[in-house]
């Protein structure tokens, strides 16, 4: 066979910059243009029908669907070696829009204790008012994660690699887990990104991002996204009937026998996204678009450079200890090595000597470190979780989260990485 038979598998850097995109036809714009515009036209009452009834594909209502919008869920999907997915307006969105579909009142969630500080909120407090009851488990505790699972359990929700510990979940491990029980592993990968760890490619069924994080990666612009993988059956498992019966708003429509392994895309934007709302501003997925084609160069630094500082910190005086999963000192040193090859991302958390008091002092001492509440910037940032992200969590929950009273968390940037050190250096003095 001839090189020409055979379409060529572009790599993910050259993906990363075209997935999605095409010039535009009409005017030749290279770039993927801005369609800052909330409706669009009908070619006839036929058109209009077959669009609002999900037997076409096109653009109806800002909320809904939108161009620019569009090339960036295409974009992540293809990178994530995903099916389909929507784009929406937060990282939080993300996650209610993901396990919406999913759930009724009374369901419940298996969660990794070791989440995000605002997601553990999320699933507390407002996922409860939603009558969605949360069980938090140690994702290393295999016989935990089991016990939590009942008949009322909808999914598996994980962190890839979890802030701020630096936590590494065996991904592999829990989708068996999740599938012996007929439910969708759901990872969060916003630590991550797809450069970095691909769930899909270890059984993950669901993928959220906060793309506010590295994949926008320039501190500018709120957005999420929910990736299907397209593979998990919804009529073996038995437990959806949202996706499998009919559905009275769609005219009796089955989501997953309708639209197959894009089923759960089209539910999640016809269902969730439609009556929700939180929809993704196009100028947005315009600056997230932007982002996401240098992800591969921009992560390769921000990896390296957490490397260095990290190496640098762990024998530092005024340092108690350091949490990277790139040390050999680390004790998911292990799973780093399988799970992430290129290096495990660029955020991660120390503890000062002298405890919380310490950690306001440095924060307060740095200069090239930005101190606030956010991480995969071009900037290197910097933040005291116990006094700020995990302020509203209990003792307790805070040191499950791994954000006790010494901890400082780093979002390692693209600077040179011997002014970064330099300026921890002298933020932390002789110690
Ligand atoms: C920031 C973050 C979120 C929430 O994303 P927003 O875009 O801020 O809503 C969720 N998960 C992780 C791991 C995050 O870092």
């Amino acid at each position: 066979m001839s090189d020409s038979d055979t379409p060529r598998e572009f790599g993910f850097e050259t993906r990363a910059v075209h997935a999605g995109a095409a010039p535009d036809p009409h005017t030749g714009a290279r770039t993927t243009p801005i369609f800052q515009s909330v409706g669009f036209v009908f070619d006839d009452v036929d058109h209009a029908q077959s669009l609002f009834n999900l037997q076409d594909f096109g653009f109806i209502y800002g909320r809904i669907t939108n161009p620019t919008v569009s090339v960036l869920e295409e974009r992540v999907a293809n990178l994530e070696g995903g099916r389909g997915a929507v784009a929406c307006a937060s990282g939080h969105a993300a996650q209610q829009l993901a396990l919406y579909p999913l759930m009724e009142s009374g369901d419940e969630i298996v969660a990794s204790r070791y989440l995000y500080g605002g997601s553990i909120t999320q699933f507390t407090h407002t996922f409860r008012r939603f009558g969605w009851q949360v069980t938090f488990v140690d994702p290393a505790d295999e016989a935990a994660v089991r016990a939590a699972i009942t008949d009322r359990t909808k999914c598996l929700f994980v962190e890839s690699l979890a802030n701020p510990g630096g936590i590494i979940v065996d991904v592999e491990r829990m989708a068996d887990i999740a599938h012996e029980h007929g439910i969708p592993l759901v990872v969060d990968n916003t630590l991550a990104t797809p450069w970095l760890h691909r769930p899909f490619d270890y059984g993950a069924d669901i993928v959220v991002h906060s793309l506010t994080k590295f994949m926008g990666g320039h501190g500018n612009s709120l957005g999420g996204v929910i990736v299907e993988s397209g593979k998990f059956d919804w009529f073996a498992s038995g437990r959806f009937p949202s996706m499998t019966e009919p559905t009275p708003s769609y005219h009796g429509l089955r989501f997953a026998e309708t639209f197959g392994d894009f089923g759960y895309t089209m539910k999640v934007r016809a269902d969730a996204l439609r009556d929700l709302g939180p929809a993704l501003s196009p100028q947005n997925a315009f600056y997230i678009l932007t982002g996401i084609e240098t992800l591969p160069i921009r992560m390769e630094r921000h990896v390296a450079n957490a490397q260095a500082v990290a190496e640098h910190l762990e024998q530092h005086p005024a340092v108690a200890w350091v949490s990277y999963a790139g040390l050999p000192s680390s004790p998911y040193a292990e799973l780093a090595a399988k799970y992430f090859p290129k290096g495990p991302g660029a955020v991660f958390t120390f503890g000062v000597r002298g405890g919380y008091d310490a950690g306001v002092q440095l924060v307060e001492n740095v200069q090239i470190f930005s101190h606030l509440a956010n991480i995969g910037d071009t900037r290197s940032l910097i933040i005291h979780p116990a006094s700020t992200t995990h302020n509203q969590l209990t003792d307790e929950q805070k040191i499950a989260a791994g954000a006790g009273p010494d901890v400082v968390r780093l979002s390692v940037g693209l600077e040179t990485a011997s002014d970064l050190i330099h300026d921890l250096d002298q933020a932390l003095g002789n110690g």
